[in-house]
């Protein structure tokens, strides 16, 4: 995989506009590229990531010409530390930027007892660790200012790890849990943070693990278009998590329910009598 230097095609300004600019990484292609579009047609300035330079001024220049808005391309590998220490310098000095889309995300299909641990080493830097440093970089200037969203992309698969890969579902898995915990640190500070568990959905991530996403029953597939609308709408309703493709949300609501009911009773001074010996 080639390594480019993050780069910016223009000087970025602090945006044009009273929605301020989002940054979407992963904007190239798949949801990222329909999150870029959906947000600029809202009234945002853009900031897209990706890697591959071409795709991503080609995104940049319909989304411009469509919207009007200001949109810039900085390319760069996520998975290489001085590209992301840009990005988070992006993050902490542009204070335009109101709305981060952690959305770049590599996916596998091999069985753990097959895989390639480099590979997954590289999924982990990538799906938690770029996420992670992007999200701290942001924390700061937005909760200065009072403003800020932060929207996380994980996976269904972060709440059923056993299906595909494992290490993707426990790189979802991660995203989820640190949605959640960002959420109870700042909801006190007007900042909105939004973790979003699409299902399959129709984008190259599929052709990339070795299953086109046309060789899945096409009732499990949703629309990539589909999937960021209901997204932005869980967005706009409050929702922590939103998950499109599941419409019976009392499901939902019973499993984090449990949870909930758990949390003051995880931590006491004697082991559940499940766990002593008989003597
Ligand atoms: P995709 O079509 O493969 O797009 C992935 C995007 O991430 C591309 O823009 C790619 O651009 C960028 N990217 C990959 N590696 C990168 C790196 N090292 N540095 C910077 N950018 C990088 O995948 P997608 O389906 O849209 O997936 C987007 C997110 O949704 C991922 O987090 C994925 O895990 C999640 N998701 C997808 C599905 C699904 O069924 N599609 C389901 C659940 C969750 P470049 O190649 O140009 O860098």
């Amino acid at each position: 995989m080639s390594t480019p230097s993050a780069t910016a095609t223009t000087t970025v300004s602090t945006g044009t506009g009273p929605l301020g600019i989002a940054l979407v990484t992963g904007a190239s292609t798949g949801i990222g590229a329909v999150y870029a579009e959906r947000l600029a047609q809202r009234g945002y300035d853009l900031i897209l990531v990706a890697r591959n330079e071409a795709r991503l001024r080609e995104v940049a220049q319909r989304i411009r010409a469509a919207t009007g808005r200001q949109v810039f391309a900085q390319i760069a590998d996520l998975n290489n530390a001085r590209d992301r220490a840009q990005i988070e310098e992006t993050l902490r000095s542009n204070p335009g930027i109101t709305l981060l889309v952690n959305n770049a995300g590599v996916a596998a299909s091999a069985p753990l007892g097959a895989a390639d641990a480099d590979a997954m080493e590289q999924m982990i830097d990538l799906n938690v660790t770029a996420l992670t440093r992007l999200t701290l970089a942001a924390i700061p200037g937005f909760t200065a200012r009072g403003k800020g969203t932060i929207i996380n992309i994980a996976s269904v698969l972060g709440i059923t790890p056993e299906i595909l890969n494992g290490v993707y579902g426990a790189s979802k898995a991660y995203v989820i849990a640190f949605t959640q915990a960002l959420a109870n640190e700042l909801k006190e500070k007007n900042l909105r943070v939004q973790a979003v568990l699409p299902g399959a959905t129709a984008t190259p991530l599929w052709d990339l693990i070795g299953v086109p996403h046309n060789t899945l029953p096409t009732e499990w597939v949703m629309p990539v278009e589909d999937m960021v609308d209901a997204a932005l709408t869980g967005l706009d309703a409050g929702e922590v998590i939103t998950i499109p493709p599941l419409h019976d949300k009392a499901l939902w609501d019973a499993y984090e329910g449990a949870r909930q009911a758990m949390r003051d009773k995880l931590s006491t001074s004697a082991p559940a009598p499940r766990y002593l010996r008989a003597s």
